[in-house]
């Protein structure tokens, strides 16, 4: 492999995918369960900053991070530099066997990094779906209740308690029940599809007067919540929303969980989502842009919450692994250098002038936070979704070679999810290419 830095540029050598993606492809397709699908079948030879480079060397701009998770960019030098650091000097002893210094120092760094000024603990885990889980047991020992409350839309994850958390059926939970009891979902704030004028504390009060009469505030462990939802689609509940379910949790011995797995990490421009509106949760998972890449995920919390659990009631074979807790440390000092929460802002500055110039009643509804950014197509009426619409600007960046993803309960929402080390030329080179898909498909 060479080793010459890579261009930040586009450029594309084949028709995507290329002969060698296409080689591939068909190897998969014989080895590779069907379950486990690729939005994009380009397969990917070395990445750099926010481009990737495919096995035909095409040159794509990355504008998915592979789902938010690789902020500080590909092949950060600092981060490949400490991991393979680490994985030569040990690469597993297990936490619960055998410490070591970096669990000690992850935790460390997100008690200091999270909301609130309290006494925090923190235990790590390999995915977010995990972390979540451990919030939901930490909820329900300390509390005593068992009841979890979540929101339409949710996302948080396919295992078999995150599947019941998570909101859409196709294609997350389809066939794939029974799920866990004692789970009950209530409304988003969800403005574009709210009644309009709808404030934040308006639709807070419609989902507590539901956990309420429905549930029973007694029997809540947990309010469990995406401050901005992730794979619902980038919804950004409405100001006021957040805080005053907050305030309802803490008045009702209710844990507020927030889960910012996608939202963490300066992603929305600042270090978590919950910053925006001062809130404080008692519970905060996180994953994704955490360790740059590596597979890693916390629960982090009030000091008493955490540790009301027993000794050996939390854990796992790989939780904390040595070189996730090592990519981690560097993708944070990246963060704090590099201030890539400054770095969101300014994307996300430029992403809302360019996309927010196009006029046209199918684009419904830009939103988002920072440098996570998302359109919602609807048809000509303004509101009625349209995933074939979504899915044709989707499938017309990535043909250009820019990464773009989809999300949505509708499936109707082209997002935007950039390296925060992006450049800005090259971001505007992406941007030009989406803003061509879309006028390509309104003209259509
Ligand atoms: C991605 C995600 C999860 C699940 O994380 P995995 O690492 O895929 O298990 C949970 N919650 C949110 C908000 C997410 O975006």
């Amino acid at each position: 492999m060479d080793n010459e830095p890579i261009k930040q540029q586009r450029n594309l050598v084949t028709e995507l995918p290329g002969p060698n993606s296409r080689a591939l492809e068909a190897r998969r397709s014989a080895a590779v369960a069907t379950g486990v699908s690729s939005m994009f079948p380009v397969y990917i030879e070395r990445g750099e900053g926010a481009i990737l480079v495919d096995v035909d060397g095409n040159s794509l701009i990355d504008l998915g991070s592979g789902i938010a998770v690789v902020s500080v960019g590909h092949g950060a030098p600092e981060l490949v530099e400490a991991v393979s650091e680490q994985i030569a000097r040990f690469a597993h002893t297990c936490f619960m066997v055998t410490p070591y210094e970096g669990y000690v120092a992850v935790a460390e760094a997100l008690n200091r990094l999270t909301p609130g000024d309290h006494e925090k603990r923190s235990a790590l885990f390999n995915s977010g779906a995990e972390a979540v889980e451990n919030a939901v047991k930490i909820a329900r020992h300390v509390t005593g209740r068992q009841a979890v409350v979540v929101f339409d839309h949710a996302y948080h994850g396919r295992t078999n308690l995150t599947m019941a958390l998570t909101a859409k059926n196709a294609p997350y939970k389809d066939r794939f029940g029974p799920f866990a009891p004692e789970i009950y979902r209530v409304p988003m704030s969800y403005p574009f599809r709210d009644t309009e004028g709808m404030t934040g504390a308006e639709a807070a009060a419609r989902a507590i007067e539901q956990i309420e009469r429905l549930v029973g505030a007694h029997q809540v462990a947990t309010v469990l919540i995406e401050p901005i939802q992730g794979e619902g689609g980038f919804v950004v509940p409405a100001d006021g929303f957040l805080p005053a379910i907050a305030e309802w949790c803490r008045n009702n011995g209710v844990l507020f969980t927030a889960d910012e797995i996608q939202t963490g990490f300066c992603r929305t421009g600042d270090w978590f989502a919950c910053n925006h509106e001062g809130v404080v949760p008692d519970l905060i998972t996180t994953a994704k842009a955490m360790a740059g890449g590596m597979p890693l995920a916390a629960v982090t919390g009030r000091a008493e919450i955490m540790d009301h659990v027993h000794a050996s009631g939390l854990g796992g074979t790989y939780g904390g692994n040595p070189s996730a807790c090592a990519a981690a440390l560097a993708s944070i000092a990246i963060m704090e250098s590099q201030d890539l929460a400054g770095a969101a802002r300014k994307i996300g500055a430029t992403i809302q002038a360019r996309l927010g110039a196009i006029n046209s009643p199918r684009l419904g509804d830009l939103r988002g936070r920072g440098a996570m950014m998302a359109i919602e197509i609807v048809e000509a009426d303004g509101r009625s979704p349209d995933a074939a619409a979504a899915k044709r600007i989707v499938g017309a960046c990535h043909q250009a070679g820019v990464v773009t993803l989809s999300c949505g309960s509708y499936g109707n929402v082209v997002r935007l999810l950039p390296p925060l080390v992006i450049a800005e030329e090259l971001l505007g080179e992406g941007l030009d290419v989406l803003v061509g898909a879309i006028e390509q498909e309104l003209a259509s």
